[in-house]
């Protein structure tokens, strides 16, 4: 298959070039993008403001159908157009939780009335959802979850904690999962909800992480009542519509071209400060490997994308996306820091030593939960083992 740019492809890339040139300053990617994840006061506001005039040209969500606010534009374009904004490190890119599974799991599970309400408003950009899954006794084993949904009349009754969950205090809406059913085994008494994060009962307080960012919190629910029509899909089969929701957290182009600019970045200061070179022999190879890394991780997405322009949901594919991006992407960031020798630990921006605006240093720290985040390299070999490779369960 060749996965070059058709002429028709080409154009559009070019489009979305110019539209990020006109809506962010000139030098945004030199800089770093917003810097933060996204999930600082001061970058929620550009990323809602920016994601805010892609949904004005309905590029959001592009993809979707054009009755749920998307242009039914293929799969193709799609990804695309997630390179691109990767690349440019446009605000919102890796933290739109209602564009990136929550939609799309509505899309597939979510009735008439859920998506006409839910999916439109996501593609409109001005909703904010966040992922509730994780408990402080549910991480790997999220099967194990313990928190209850009780049916009480024409509600249900919840009650609680979540844990790291990522944007919960700026999020409008929460995607749950919930138990619904304590003695079915424990995959089959789970149920999927949408809950408004105002709701009385609700409580969020914020984690700090290790690179002293606050991007996510714990969630406690203490008699939050959600109406009957709050669930997606089947009552107790939540644990089968959140595997295909994780599928699609798990794949994407994002990480390979967010590491092509690191990687291009870094082969620019090396060919403008000849002494890392000299500092460190084996550099120029360390770099062409991570770039060769790169290539072969964007192809991985595009495979998927091709997978899903045949109508297939990816599955075990998704897991071996997350698993080479995430653990490529701590790489990236050891490479960045042998380059750069101790200056590379500096991050303060303002004081004039730490080279690349101190991204280096921040994103090695940051780098070590992406092999945490969305289930860890152990589970992602588990899924590869069982689901890819058809080897029995230990
Ligand atoms: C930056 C970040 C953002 C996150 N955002 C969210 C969010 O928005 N919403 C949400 O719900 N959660 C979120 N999480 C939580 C994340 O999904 C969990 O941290 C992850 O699934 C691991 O669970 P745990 O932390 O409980 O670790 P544990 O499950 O306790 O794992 C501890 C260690 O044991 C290993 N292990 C566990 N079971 C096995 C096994 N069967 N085989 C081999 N090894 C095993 C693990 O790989 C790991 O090394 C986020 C986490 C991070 C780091």
């Amino acid at each position: 298959m060749d996965f070059r740019d058709n002429t028709v492809l080409a154009e559009f890339r070019t489009e979305i070039r110019d539209f990020i040139g006109e809506h962010l300053p000139a030098d945004w990617a030199t800089r770093g993008g917003d810097d933060d994840g996204g999930y600082g006061a001061r970058a929620i506001d550009q990323t809602r403001a920016f994601q805010r005039a892609l949904a004005d040209r309905q590029w959001l969500t592009m993809a979707w159908p054009v009755e749920y606010g998307g242009l039914g534009a293929s799969h193709w374009q799609q990804l695309i157009m997630n390179e691109e904004m990767a690349y440019h490190r446009a605000p919102g890119v890796g933290s739109n939780m209602g564009v990136m599974w929550v939609g799309p799991a509505l899309l597939l599970y979510g009735s008439d009335a859920q998506k006409a309400q839910h999916v439109r408003a996501i593609s409109e950009g001005d909703v904010w959802w966040c992922t509730l899954y994780s408990e402080p006794g549910a991480g790997s084993d999220l099967a194990a979850m313990q928190t209850r949904a009780v049916e009480d009349g024409d509600d249900y009754v919840i009650n609680g904690q979540k844990i790291w969950t990522s944007g919960a205090h700026q999020s409008d809406w929460g995607w749950l999962a919930a138990r619904t059913d304590p003695d079915a085994p424990k995959h089959k008494g789970i149920t999927m909800f949408m809950v408004d994060m105002q709701s009385p009962g609700v409580t969020v307080r914020p984690l700090v992480n290790m690179a002293d960012g606050h991007s996510f919190n714990e969630v406690f629910f203490e008699d939050v009542r959600v109406p009957k029509s709050s669930v997606v899909g089947e009552v107790n089969r939540g644990w089968y519509h959140m595997a295909v929701a994780l599928d699609f957290e798990r794949s994407g182009i994002r990480s390979f071209s967010v590491g092509r600019r690191i990687v291009e970045e870094y082969a620019d200061y090396t060919r403008s400060h000849p002494e890392t070179g000299e500092r460190r022999p084996s550099l120029r190879y360390d770099l062409a490997d991570r770039a060769v890394e790169v290539a072969v991780g964007t192809h991985l997405a595009y495979r998927i994308t091709d997978l899903q322009t045949r109508g297939i949901v990816a599955n075990y594919e998704s897991s071996v996306s997350k698993l080479f991006g995430s653990e490529l992407a701590q790489r990236i960031q050891a490479t960045g820091l042998a380059m750069l020798g101790p200056f590379g630990a500096l991050t303060d921006v303002d004081d004039g030593w730490a080279p690349l605006r101190g991204r280096v240093g921040r994103g090695y720290v940051q780098a070590v939960s992406s092999t945490i985040a969305a289930g860890t390299s152990e589970i992602q070999r588990g899924i590869i083992a069982t689901r890819g490779l058809g080897l029995p369960r230990g």
